[in-house]
């Protein structure tokens, strides 16, 4: 074990990804950065977070800033990167930390647990990236190396890999090897086309010795739902459009949004609303949704609709939107 530990460590003193979120050549790493990096990375991919993650830390360079700011500006600089309850709790997490921890992340995992928005994958991702501890991290990267390395022929059992992956983990260097593995899944061990000439670890790679890399790792397949419903964009005289911000506590609360539902039967529909006769379509974690485009315009607003208000075109951009509405905002320009 301690050999093939080693020599990725020393492949990924050469060839690790140089990401604003790591620190190099001995640095103590900043934990808030660790943090907002690893929230940004859950649902995304490191492209998408790398543009992200600059603009925030410019927006927000401390956690003092993020836990003084209002959920209006978080959500805005959030936009785009979608799953909004992460920024929303992000908020809530930066808030206790400045309260109750001073501003400094507790380096226990199983405190880091019991803050909003920190999971068992993140808590451990902080413990390895910003306090050097031997944390076991394991991600879809590190899914793919452990169950090539190991030739798996059976769909993925996650305890497994993760006690596989675990015997791996560097006492020592907790922060490099868990981003040494996973730059290794991400640029050497990639689902098609692996590199495997150039891998620290070929020698012994099972899935090499039998020929069947590209058929690991076997995943379970997930049946996705589908939804099915109607959005409906209100114009006033003046050209001016109909939004309203959404309440409660639900996954796009506190966003900006024309009125929509997505069981297309509860809306009240009314004989002068317009087929538009377009789609938005949008892919949410557990279920893929079809909205059905109407179109109205009014002198008030409508009794049917909760409260909002009417803004031009020009004013759309200091809302913020999720990804399914700004695909919903695109189709109407
Ligand atoms: S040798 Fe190939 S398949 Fe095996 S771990 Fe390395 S890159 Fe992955």
């Amino acid at each position: 074990m301690k050999d093939l530990t080693n020599a990725l460590l020393s492949w990924y003193a050469q060839n690790g990804r140089d990401l604003p979120w790591r620190t190099k050549g001995g640095a103590a790493p900043d934990a808030y950065a660790v943090w907002v990096s690893e929230i940004m990375l859950q649902q995304t991919t490191v492209q998408t977070v790398y543009d992200y993650f600059l603009k925030w830390m410019k927006r927000f360079p401390r956690i003092e800033v993020l836990a003084e700011a209002s959920i209006d500006e978080v959500l805005h600089a959030w936009q785009g990167l979608g799953y909004y309850t992460r920024a929303k709790k992000m908020h809530e997490c930066a808030q206790i930390i400045v309260q109750q921890y001073g501003g400094h992340f507790p380096a226990q995992r199983e405190t880091l647990l019991s803050l909003p928005g920190i999971g068992p994958y993140t808590a451990s991702s902080i413990c390895a990236f910003a306090f050097n501890q031997p944390e076991t991290v394991v991600d879809g990267n590190v899914i793919r190396v452990i169950a090539r390395l190991y030739g798996i022929q059976k769909a993925i059992d996650k305890n497994d890999i993760y006690a596989r992956a675990q015997k791996l983990t560097s006492q020592e260097h907790g922060a490099d090897y868990a981003s040494a593995i996973m730059d290794l899944g991400a640029t050497v061990c990639r689902p098609q086309k692996p590199l495997c000439t150039i891998c620290p670890w070929v020698q012994s790679c099972k899935a090499v010795k039998l020929g069947i890399v590209e058929e690991i790792p076997i995943l379970k397949k997930m049946e996705k739902k589908k939804k099915e419903g109607v959005v409906l964009a209100v114009w006033d005289k003046k050209c001016r459009l109909f939004i309203q911000k959404r309440k409660g506590k639900g996954l796009l609360s506190g966003l900006w949004e024309l009125p929509w539902t997505d069981d297309g039967v509860s809306f009240p529909f009314q004989s002068e609303w317009i087929d538009k006769h377009q789609k938005i379509h949008h892919v949410f974690t557990h279920f893929d949704l079809t909205l059905n485009l109407y179109e109205t315009t009014v002198n008030e607003i409508p009794f049917c609709l909760k409260e909002g208000i009417f803004v031009s075109k020009t004013e759309l951009s200091s809302y913020a939107f999720s990804t399914l509405m700004k695909k919903v905002l695109k189709k109407l320009s």
